[in-house]
């Protein structure tokens, strides 16, 4: 009873968000989609049933395939996007090893940087690895670069939009540009900004990954991650998919991940997490426009304190990226930034002192986060293997909640006073 389609075009953001209709009437008239607890569905008939497994109608049959309440989640992702198709698995690696295994076979490469999420990084170059299944790194700040290390076996060129710790930032017109003309297909890490402030379709991306953990889950309340095709690729020249386009064209690889994948790694989204993770988007404009704001504040008074030998976040106008972070993503890309201390010692000895930021990984959470990165997340590859990732053992990540700005303040101050460095204010 939502509004009708072409009204729907018309609402922005939120409203299309909010108004997305469920896909069958709810008995009760539900508001909130109800979580659908169940491993399989009945069927009325022998007939029904055939026709539902062999894809001729699109009724739920067992939920490590889709679910009601999921499917429901990734209905909204869809309506605010305007993917052509969105799959949610439970983890935001989970999304990301669909998408590849999709993708990669025995014998092509994958162009990325070095600069990439530790699991990721980790995924590529030990698990695919061992599938034949070659990395090559190159500077995606540098299109040559891309444009040289594809060659006819690439199968993905795979790039996160600002990378974390290192904080740069691909032009993505640019390398989705040289994808296109040379049809391998581009696909986009964009965990790090959110849907209400970055469409990854205006910038050519052909496949996007979430890590629905961060920002949508709504403030840490369960794990997801997210697959959105744009439905904007030939598959044709796709050796794993070639088949697979002539049968389905623009849909070979949704209809390949859907259809093949997905069911035989089954890492779908549970039921519960799409229920909290619906809730999540929600309020996602909001906590976003909050936290960012925060962020910002934070970084500009930071920046006045002697001791903190520097502060990287893409939003301050003498930052390399500004000018292509500013047309990417907007005037103040994302709630996360880093800065450096004089030593590791100097980072440990803050992280002790913090009062009100928590000492834990993930980012967007509603409580602001602290991490020292080089000994955690990048902890168990060598200081070679970190030295080629520019993770510096001088950096501590920061990832800013929904508190307010005096507070986390007051709490950085006290921590660098007593941990880290003598307090001087410019
Ligand atoms: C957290 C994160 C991931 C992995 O997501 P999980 O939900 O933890 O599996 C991937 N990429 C980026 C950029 C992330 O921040």
């Amino acid at each position: 009873m939502g509004p009708s389609q072409s009204n729907m075009d018309e609402l922005s953001f939120n409203g299309k968000l909010l108004h997305t209709d469920y896909a069958k009437p709810d008995a009760y008239n539900a508001l909130s989609m109800p979580v659908y607890n169940s491993a399989a569905y009945e069927f009325e008939s022998a007939e029904q049933m055939e026709s539902a497994f062999t894809g001729k109608t699109p009724e739920f049959a067992y939920s490590r395939i889709s679910n009601p309440t999921v499917q429901y989640f990734e209905d909204r992702v869809k309506t605010i996007t305007g993917a052509y198709s969105v799959t949610a698995l439970n983890s935001g690696m989970a999304a990301i090893s669909n998408a590849i295994i999709t993708l990669a076979h025995s014998g092509c490469n994958i162009v990325t940087s070095r600069h990439l999420f530790g699991n990721t990084y980790s995924f590529f170059t030990a698990t695919m690895a061992t599938f034949g299944v070659e990395t090559r790194f190159c500077d995606l700040t540098s299109p040559d670069q891309v444009d040289a290390a594809i060659d006819k076996n690439t199968c993905a060129v795979f790039l996160e939009i600002i990378t974390n710790p290192q904080m740069e930032v691909a032009d993505l017109k640019k390398i989705s540009a040289i994808c296109t003309q040379k049809n391998v297909p581009l696909i986009a890490d964009t965990t790090i900004i959110p849907f209400c402030a970055f469409n990854a379709k205006d910038f050519g991306i052909n496949i996007e990954i979430v890590s629905s953990t961060k920002y949508i889950s709504g403030g840490a309340t369960s794990l997801g991650g997210l697959i959105m095709d744009y439905g904007n690729f030939n598959w044709m020249s796709s050796p794993k998919l070639h088949g697979m386009a002539k049968e389905f064209g623009e849909g070979a690889f949704t209809a390949k991940l859907r259809k093949e994948i997905h069911r035989n790694l089954g890492a779908y989204m549970t039921p519960q997490a799409a229920y909290m993770q619906t809730l999540g988007l929600e309020t996602l404009t909001l906590r976003y426009e909050k936290a960012t704001k925060t962020c910002f504040e934070l970084v500009k008074s930071l920046k006045k304190i002697h001791g903190v030998a520097s502060v990287n976040y893409n939003g301050l106008p003498e930052n390399k990226y500004y000018e292509l972070s500013k047309t990417q993503f907007g005037d103040r890309p994302g709630a996360m930034f880093t800065f450096d201390l004089t030593s590791r010692e100097a980072c440990f000895r803050f992280m002790n002192k913090l009062n009100i930021v928590k000492r834990a990984t993930n980012l967007f959470d509603n409580k602001s986060l602290a991490i020292h990165p080089a000994s955690t997340i990048f902890g168990n590859f060598t200081p070679e293997v970190r030295n080629t990732m520019h993770v510096s053992d001088k950096t501590i990540r920061i990832s800013v909640g929904l508190e307010e700005m005096e507070d986390l303040l007051a709490d950085f101050l006290q921590a660098l006073s007593k941990g880290a460095c003598p307090l001087v204010i410019n």
